[in-house]
């Protein structure tokens, strides 16, 4: 009976699952990639802490249904789109080796949203966009990884926040600076003004929201 049990507990803990909070696919409504479809991937899981996070209801890592890696795939190849994003959250408090190896096997482009604040920057990617936090700093590890920077301006203390990564990164990082949604009317002008005077910059709007789709 004990021998079935470890036998049992072995072949559970070599299943990886993630904690997911949702799967859906919409476009991609932020930064490089906007307007094209994606199949996000939001797993539950965050301790940086920002106050005006709109998604505080990911924060806790066992709150959401742990799926196998092959369910998400499963889940992901419903739909015609081959660009997967790995949101959070914080995806990057989970290793993600599988899931974005068994993603590209199936075909997908896997991009990935983070802040940076990890261990250690794990999985096989497409795109990573770095969207770093005041509230906990990244992993320097993800400086010469990183395709995109997104940084969010809520005050204008952020811009000089923003600039202050530029020189870590690859000279070929795409850079966004993207309002926070509930101060768009106050920072939206300022980060027009800001693009104009700095055009290495580009702004991102969340579009999706302005389209009211997820
Ligand atoms: S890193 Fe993202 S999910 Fe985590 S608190 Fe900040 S905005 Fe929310």
């Amino acid at each position: 009976m004990l021998l079935e049990q470890n036998q049992q507990t072995t072949i559970e803990s070599t299943i990886a699952t993630l904690p997911v909070m949702e799967a859906f696919y919409t476009l991609q409504g932020e930064g490089a990639h906007t307007g094209r479809a994606a199949y996000f991937i939001r797993l539950g899981g965050c301790d940086v802490g920002c106050f005006w996070c709109d998604v505080k209801e990911s924060w806790d890592v066992n709150a959401h249904p742990k799926l196998s890696i092959q369910s998400i795939v499963d889940g992901a190849l419903e739909y015609p789109g081959r660009m997967a994003v790995i949101t959070g959250g914080e995806p990057l408090m989970h290793d993600l080796t599988e899931l974005t190896v068994a993603l590209q096997k199936a075909g997908f482009q896997t991009n990935i949203e983070t802040s940076g604040v990890c261990k250690a920057v794990t999985g096989s990617w497409d795109w990573i966009c770095f969207s770093p936090k005041k509230f906990k700093a990244p992993n320097p590890d993800i400086y010469n990884k990183a395709n995109e920077l997104k940084v969010i301006i809520y005050n204008q203390s952020d811009f000089a926040f923003a600039e202050s990564f530029v020189p870590h990164l690859r000279p070929d990082c795409r850079l966004f600076l993207q309002t926070e949604w509930g101060r768009s009317n106050e920072m939206l002008p300022r980060i027009v003004e800001y693009v104009k005077d700095h055009p290495q910059w580009q702004i991102s709007l969340q579009t999706h929201k302005y389209m009211d789709i997820p």
